[in-house]
């Protein structure tokens, strides 16, 4: 899909006008996004920009503004500067790290380089408890990761809080609500971090506490209704993962069957996969649902196909073409149109596109890897934009996908397909599936899966001599894999019992035909990477 002829809907901005909002904008550093985090925590609504945002263009009035941390020098030439109109707002200011800097440089310059860099720990003492911003706070350990310092007071501010390194670890303008820390209170070194922002936004915004998910149904309801209108009509692919069966229910409680889901069966999903979306969205969440079986499309596909970025795109492209036919051929009822596109994306995409990526270099425009249908002109719907992934999964619960669903570990769109190596053809997919079973089952059985953040079985195309049964075996080998994760950036493998594997290794070898060796994979990300492809 290009982005010419399929037009996102901002229903984003509606959210905005119902739940106060911080304002965080992006210097670039690694830790902004978790601004938002910590604030959505606390169940205040924010939302990141890029530090470049002109005030004037701001879709909403927020209730305060957080200025991130950012990898550059204030005093550099091309340095990155908020838009100053930031001060005619009247709202509260805080600045972090960078943040500080810049707020110290707009006020009077007093930053240059210091003589040592600043990384890790630091503890801060706190000056005088009427600073609202350390408010309940006593002198603790903070995380520091900055070079340059403030060497003197902006103008109008007093120091509220040192370390042994400076006595201008936290600033407070005199008069107005601007503040100034140059630790990061978004990561979870900093004890009281959490403190401190809620301090912020809850007492000095006085940003009411209201972002739930209970709240957002509602909300994300309603904006449904009003961008489709009472015709309309809206389709979407569903894969049997939390985000699009989240995003599917949420369209069937908004405009019913006016919502038409579409499961597009690959042959490449988990055993009995395909049976569980359609028993669960259909029969359990009645939603309209149209399930394709397109097996044997997509291994004609993928005959011959051994290197994995062709298995990719033959797989992505076998999608669009089998989905485009589908939508075709759903005929809505008379007078109306099918107009709307649903697609589950996620706030740490929209992150991903509007992150600052420095003065230099073009911020990437925002494309879901839905990538579909260039030629239907439809719109798109994206009624979790504004959702993380574990948001996602509480409103699931909320909504009453069943638990199984919602905590599915996640899944490769491409799926077993790039988790058979080499050429994937029914046989070996079969394989690959009945090994991840046994693996998954008894993980399930052992009460792990949910400890686990992603366990699969992946079949090499190399073959092992073995003995079974007093005969010489010649077969495959199959590849586990578990790892436990926070963000899926970087990932450790996951330490079973030798019992355990003892149980897996025995029951694949025996129960799958094909299969004569068992190995466990204990390499961490990075190096290497989550799927093996
Ligand atoms: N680049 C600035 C410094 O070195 C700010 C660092 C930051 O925001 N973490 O001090």
């Amino acid at each position: 899909m290009t982005q010419d002829t399929t037009k996102s809907v901002a229903i984003g901005d509606e959210v905005t006008k119902t739940f106060h909002t911080i304002l965080v904008l992006d210097f670039g550093s690694q830790y902004s996004h978790l601004i938002v985090r910590r604030l959505r925590e606390i169940n205040i609504y924010a939302e990141m920009l890029p530090c470049t945002q002109k005030i004037s263009e701001l879709k909403f009035k927020p209730a305060g503004v957080i200025l991130s941390g950012g990898p550059y020098s204030v005093y550099d030439d091309g340095a990155p500067h908020a838009d100053l109109a930031i001060f005619d707002l009247n709202v509260p200011i805080l600045g972090i790290c960078y943040g500080m800097q810049e707020i110290a440089w707009i006020n009077g310059k007093g930053v240059s380089r210091g003589e040592k860099r600043e990384y890790g720990p630091a503890n801060i003492n706190v000056k005088s408890n009427s600073c609202p911003l350390f408010e309940g706070m006593d002198n603790s350990r903070v995380w520091m990761s900055h070079h340059d310092k403030l060497t003197e007071l902006p103008e109008g501010f007093e120091a509220v809080a040192t370390t042994g390194n400076t006595p201008f670890a936290g600033i407070a303008h005199k008069s107005k609500p601007i503040y100034g820390i140059q630790f990061h209170p978004e990561v979870t070194h900093t004890v009281q971090g959490k403190r401190l922002l809620s301090n912020f936004a809850v007492n000095i915004c006085h940003a009411p506490q209201n972002w739930t998910m209970e709240n957002f149904i509602e909300n994300a309801i309603k904006r449904i209704r009003a961008t489709v209108g009472p015709t309309a009509e809206a389709i979407g692919a569903v894969s049997g993962g939390v985000d699009s069966s989240v995003a599917a229910k949420l369209m069937k409680e908004a405009i019913g069957d006016r919502f038409h889901a579409i499961f597009v069966d690959n042959g490449l999903m988990r055993k009995n996969e395909a049976v569980q979306v359609k028993k669960a969205l259909d029969d359990g969440l009645g939603i309209n649902l149209v399930v394709v079986n397109a097996e044997d499309e997509f291994l004609d596909n993928l005959k011959g196909i051994t290197d994995p970025e062709k298995k990719r795109k033959a797989i992505g492209y076998t999608f669009i073409h089998v989905f485009e036919r589908v939508a075709k051929s759903i005929k809505p009822k008379d007078g109306s149109n099918i107009e709307y596109l649903l697609q589950g994306t996620l706030y740490p995409d929209v992150i991903e596109s509007v992150s600052f990526k420095g003065p230099s270099q073009t911020i990437k425009s925002h494309h879901n890897v839905g990538g579909l249908i260039d030629n239907m002109q439809l719109k798109l719907i994206e009624p979790l934009r504004e959702l993380f992934k574990d948001e996602v999964r509480h409103l699931g619960e909320l909504l009453g996908l069943p638990e199984d669903l919602v905590w599915r570990h996640p899944f490769p769109g491409p799926g077993i397909g790039i988790r058979v190596l080499g050429e994937v053809t029914k046989k070996q997919v079969e394989i690959a599936r009945e090994a991840d079973y046994v693996f998954i089952d008894e993980i399930r059985k052992a009460g792990l899966y949910r400890q686990i953040s992603q366990a699969f079985a992946c079949l090499l195309p190399v073959r092992s001599v073995g003995v079974m049964g007093d005969q010489r075996m010649y077969e495959q080998v199959i590849a586990l894999r578990a790892i436990e994760t926070v963000d899926f950036m970087t990932a450790d493998w996951f330490v079973f019992d030798a019992s355990f594997l003892k149980r897996v290794a025995s029951r694949i070898v025996n129960e799958v035909i094909g299969v004569s060796r068992v190995t466990y994979d204990i390499t961490s990300k990075p190096p290497a990477t989550v799927e093996w492809e």
